[in-house]
């Protein structure tokens, strides 16, 4: 646990998020600003900063993806978008490593 990490402290339950899933590894949670009826971040319980540092631990890198794959399956989500934003750049915001799970709207492509 990282101490001055947001995500760190909803795995912990020191701040409230509207949690959707979990399991051994991973949490999910509804999004404070959603950018679709459904909108939800996919995060491993281990603090990992960002992919990169994720790809270099494949036990976690599996289970974060079976993560996202359960919490598609439990919303009956058929069709969705995954996003990683990597660094700052291009917004991400949190580093802590999250998917962004979008759903539920037509979402064009290439985004914008
Ligand atoms: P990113 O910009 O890719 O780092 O995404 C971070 C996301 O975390 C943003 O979409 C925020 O709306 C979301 N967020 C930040 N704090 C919280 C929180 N306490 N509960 C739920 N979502 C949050």
């Amino acid at each position: 646990m990282a101490d001055d990490c947001i995500f760190c402290k909803i795995v912990a339950g020191d701040i409230q998020a509207a949690r959707v899933y979990e399991d051994d590894n991973t949490i999910a949670f509804v999004d404070l600003n959603p950018q679709a009826p459904t909108h939800l971040l996919v995060i491993p319980k281990e603090h990992i900063a960002d992919l990169p540092a994720l790809s270099e631990n494949p036990q976690v890198s599996a289970a974060f993806l079976a993560g996202i794959r359960a919490v598609a399956e439990q919303e009956d989500l058929h069709a969705f978008r995954t996003v990683l934003n990597t660094g700052a750049e291009v917004g991400q915001s949190v580093f802590h490593v999250h998917a962004h799970v979008l759903a539920g709207r037509p979402m064009g492509w290439p985004p914008g």
